[in-house]
């Protein structure tokens, strides 16, 4: 047991307020209204338990976006939290509900409770007056579920200003493991181009658009690599007229995940690099890596170790995994910050309707953020 721990657990009450308050303001990626109004209520709750400076980042298509300071605003350097307020969920797809000490709704586990354990850390971090050379900001946006189209450049931005990255998102499933490693992503396009002619009268003067593609995708399937953690998943195909037309266009859309951030020039070039398979075709690739992977170097490692320390400290163990899914902390260890990801509470079935997390956990997870940052702030 710690005094920060001590003063969270005191304040369990208020800190589900803020978490329910959150839950209650609906807000899927695609509705700017609404994701706004969660952003007031996020402002609010901001001021209501830290009075820092906010700075509103507005946004014509997504939900506004929003810099939250604990410390002087003017000082350079900086701890970095990142965190979304959009979910998945459609309003009134999910009903909120409570049963003993597990927590239901839509976008709970991913990730208001994250947001929620941040605002309380800072909380704390004020409640016992600890200030350091550093500030914190956290950054909190609103398009990570549909691919953060609109806040990579200020994640960018603020992370090359930070020592440290930490992001409360989901931990992992069952018992709360942080994430030291996460897959890159990238997807990719392929057009294919043939000629079209009637599949009877001149069956041998056409190229058919959809036989190429055929050719091309298991062709692709040979870059995944199981054992270098190097994915190929072709997600949509079409292409096609008629049964009696040779095809003169043919589509794929791909999904590509690595590991290593060194794979990412070779894959995009093989996948780039099309073979001609059905004379008369050509294929053209676009797309790239959007995301680099978030390694577990040793950078990444020391961060866990010091989060291990304080979690004994707090009487738990806490464990470490890897992750398939990117998120906004691949963006800030591409550029080499030093991040740590799935800081969120216990819980579980991300966006799922089984979407949960167990209330109790709350001032254990905001603990350990806040004392994180205490060891930090130096
Ligand atoms: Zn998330």
């Amino acid at each position: 047991m710690t005094r920060m721990l001590d003063y969270l657990r005191e304040n369990q009450k208020s800190i589900e307020k803020t978490l329910i308050r959150l839950v209650k303001a609906e807000s899927p990626s695609q509705d700017k209204k609404l994701v706004d109004l969660c952003g007031e209520v996020l402002m609010e709750e901001f001021t209501k338990l830290i009075d820092g400076d906010i700075q509103i980042l507005k946004k014509s298509i997504v939900g506004n976006q929003y810099l939250l300071t604990y410390g002087p605003k003017d000082w350079k350097d900086q701890i970095l939290i990142i965190g979304h307020l959009d979910t998945v969920w459609d309003k009134d797809a999910l009903p909120l509900k409570i049963e003993g000490d597990t927590l239901y709704g839509p976008g709970v586990f991913d990730m208001k409770a994250g947001l929620t354990i941040s605002l309380w850390a800072m909380k704390a971090l004020k409640a016992f007056n600890i200030f350091g050379e550093k500030k914190v900001v956290l950054l909190v946006t609103s398009d990570e579920e549909i691919g953060s189209i609109h806040s990579k450049e200020i994640i960018i931005q603020e992370a090359r200003k930070s020592s440290l990255v930490l992001i409360p998102e989901s931990s992992i499933e069952p018992n709360g493991a942080v994430k030291t490693e996460r897959k890159g992503a990238g997807n990719f396009y392929l057009e294919v181009k043939g000629v079209a002619a009637h599949a009877g009268i001149n069956a041998w003067d056409g190229a058919s658009a959809i036989e190429e593609l055929a050719y091309q995708i298991i062709d692709l399937k040979k870059l995944a690599n199981r054992e270098e953690g190097i994915s190929i998943n072709v997600g949509i195909i079409s292409g096609g007229s008629r049964s009696n037309v040779i095809a003169k266009d043919a589509y794929a859309e791909i999904d590509v995940r690595i590991t290593k951030r060194e794979q990412a020039e070779l894959i995009t070039q093989q996948i780039m690099n099309r073979p001609v398979f059905v004379e008369g075709t050509s294929t053209v690739v676009t797309g790239e890596i959007e995301r680099f992977p978030l390694e577990r170097n040793e950078k990444v490692v020391s961060l866990y170790h010091d989060l291990k320390e304080i979690a004994l400290l707090h009487g738990y163990e806490l464990e470490e995994g890897s992750s398939g899914g990117a998120s906004d902390g691949n963006f800030t260890a591409g550029e080499g910050i030093p991040t740590i990801d799935g800081l969120g509470p216990i819980g579980g079935g991300a966006h799922s309707d089984n979407e949960h997390i167990i209330l109790s956990n709350l001032p254990e997870r905001s603990a350990l953020l806040a004392e994180m940052i205490a060891k930090h702030l130096q």
